[in-house]
């Protein structure tokens, strides 16, 4: 694990402030590890689903959480009040497929 306040310069590698736009040894502009960010498309189709058709669980039988899915669909999404959470869970970034795993707005690499 590197620090998170340090980025290496990626023509040298020499280590520098994670906020530095050119590199102090050999003068190289960075690329701006924010705009590196890629959206992750993943993310964006689970959000887009629960928006639009989320308070028949679709975003749940997307990620493999068929179960869920199931109930959320019978239940019309919690009578709007599961759908809800599952909203605002999915744009925090804190909703986990069936294996556990979160999926993130964005991916950091
Ligand atoms: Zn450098």
């Amino acid at each position: 694990m590197r620090n998170e306040n340090e980025k290496y310069c990626f023509s040298c590698g020499t280590t520098m402030d994670s906020r530095a736009v050119i590199c102090p040894k050999c003068g190289v502009p960075q690329p701006d590890i924010n705009r590196n960010t890629s959206v992750n498309t993943r993310w964006l189709a689970v959000f887009l689903l629960a928006l639009i058709v989320g308070v028949f669980g679709a975003h749940r039988f997307y990620t493999g959480r068929i179960g869920s899915g199931i109930l959320m669909l019978i239940t019309i999404g919690g009578l709007g009040i599961w759908y809800l959470i599952d909203l605002i869970m999915i744009v925090t970034g804190n909703f986990t497929d069936a294996y556990g795993r979160p999926i993130k707005p964005s991916e950091t690499r």
